[in-house]
């Protein structure tokens, strides 16, 4: 686990019923800001950001050009402009270091008065805004994590009752069952009642009709509704956001009974960019005996930090790569061998790969073939993005998640959590040539 050592942005005097005029001047400030400068160099106040943030009487520091944390070991993280809250400013700061998590030994105190007492802060790897009710974003993801586990909850009813429906598609590799059909009906029906503007793509074609009630999730994660939202995400109106879903990843594993490759993934983007998703994996624990509680949600927001998992590494130097086991081809053999593997893990579903990678049980996921489409990546990117890791196309291009855009990741995937460039740079040619994007 990579250690971090750099900026924090503090609350300060919050007025007392959040009303924007003639704020008051924090009275710490100026302490503050010293030492947060101290500890980050080229952290300063940016004045547009400090008035705005005053006027919700807050105290705002912000980065200069694209500052990157400076700790050894830190990934060189991006650091984006945030604006820290009030009362959840501390959790915030501790929750959101998602590559320390709560590791993280470097704190630093602070001067008392900004928070009444001297305190103790995990520095952080981003800048968030605290709004007074949380943002389109933010209740966004908390309903989607409900409606995740609501998923999941479907997805063993059917295998519970023993008759799973399973219709072929495009082909006997192409399965839907009728976990797919009922869960993708209540992910969708319960975004769209909530969130009637937003755009909602599902992997699976079925006909419009009326949705039972007891399908609808209405809930919203209380945990993430506590969240600041990244101040580039803040103002993101609900007719802005695309929301991706697939409700069930890794559907031939599930007819199969490998029931821990499955995924609900439901994936979130703005301006054509992945930027939030949940992962719900019903049968997580399912090896561990009766008594054991199943299913867990993961889930995460760009800038925010990615939650509901203890993340992992695989050791240095050692090459485990994690691809298809129902949709493999010479092309993703190829692939694969031309990166030298010390083991290669062959599991179904993007999620429950992503899931391995960023729990450290493989280093790349390699799938050199079309076939994988935006529902399956989506939630993942984000997931794997927001501690650090990369997911591209074959050629290393940034995949698309707009309305309009094609479904099918023609130029397949190629994600890891570190060392990106080592297995980009091993792709072959012949390889890269076969996949147009
Ligand atoms: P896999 O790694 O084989 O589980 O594939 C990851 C995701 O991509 C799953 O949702 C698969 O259904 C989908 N996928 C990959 N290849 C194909 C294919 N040839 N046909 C249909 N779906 C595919
Ligand atoms: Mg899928
Ligand atoms: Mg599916």
């Amino acid at each position: 686990m990579a250690l971090c050592k750099k900026l924090f942005v503090v609350p300060s005097h919050p007025r007392p019923h959040g009303g924007r005029r003639n704020p008051p001047t924090p009275p710490a400030d100026a302490a503050v800001t010293a030492v947060a400068a101290e500890a980050w160099p080229c952290l300063r106040p940016q004045s547009m950001a400090r008035r705005r943030g005053r006027e919700r009487g807050y105290l705002l520091l912000a980065g200069t050009e694209e500052p990157r944390c400076p700790a050894p070991g830190s990934q060189k993280q991006p650091l984006t402009p945030l604006y820290s809250g009030t009362t959840h400013a501390l959790e915030a700061l501790r929750s959101a270091c998602s590559v320390c998590s709560s590791s993280c030994q470097n704190s630093l105190a602070l001067p008392s008065g900004s928070w009444g007492e001297k305190q103790k802060v995990d520095v952080n790897h981003s800048m968030l805004i605290m709004a007074s009710s949380p943002t389109v974003l933010i209740r966004l993801v908390a309903s989607a994590y409900s409606i995740a586990q609501k998923a999941g909850m479907i997805i063993r009813n059917v295998m519970a009752g023993g008759d799973l429906g399973i219709v072929e598609k495009t082909s006997s590799i192409d399965l839907q069952t009728k976990a797919d059909r009922l869960a993708q009906m209540s992910i969708c029906s319960s975004l769209a009642r909530k969130f009637p503007k937003l755009t909602i793509i599902g992997e699976e074609d079925l006909p419009v009709e009326e949705v039972d009630q007891d399908l609808i999730e209405d809930g919203q994660w209380e945990e993430i509704l506590k969240k600041p939202c990244p101040t580039q995400y803040s103002s993101i109106k609900e007719e802005d956001l695309v929301v991706w879903v697939d409700p069930v990843d890794g559907t031939k594993e599930y007819t199969e009974g490998l029931l821990d490759n499955v995924t609900v993934l439901i994936g979130i983007a703005y301006e054509g960019k992945a930027i939030a998703g949940v992962i719900n994996q019903p049968y997580y624990n399912y090896q561990e005996g009766k008594d054991a509680v199943l299913g867990r949600t993961i889930w995460g927001v760009l800038g925010l930090g990615a939650f509901g998992f203890q993340l992992n590494e695989v050791p240095d130097g050692k090459h485990i790569i994690t691809t298809t086991r129902s949709h493999s081809n010479k092309l993703v053999n190829d692939c694969i061998s031309a990166m030298n593997p010390d083991e290669v893990l062959r599991v179904g579903g993007a999620g429950n790969k992503i899931i391995q990678l960023i729990e450290g049980k493989a280093s790349a996921y390699v799938f050199a073939s079309p076939g994988c489409k935006k529902w399956d990546t989506c939630a993942p990117e984000v997931i794997l993005h927001a501690v650090g890791g990369k997911l591209t196309d074959i050629h290393g291009n940034a995949l698309q998640y707009h309305k309009e855009v094609k479904h099918m990741n023609s130029a397949g995937v190629l994600a890891t959590l570190r060392n990106y460039d080592y297995y980009a740079g091993c792709v072959p040619e012949t390889v890269k040539n076969a996949l147009v994007p």
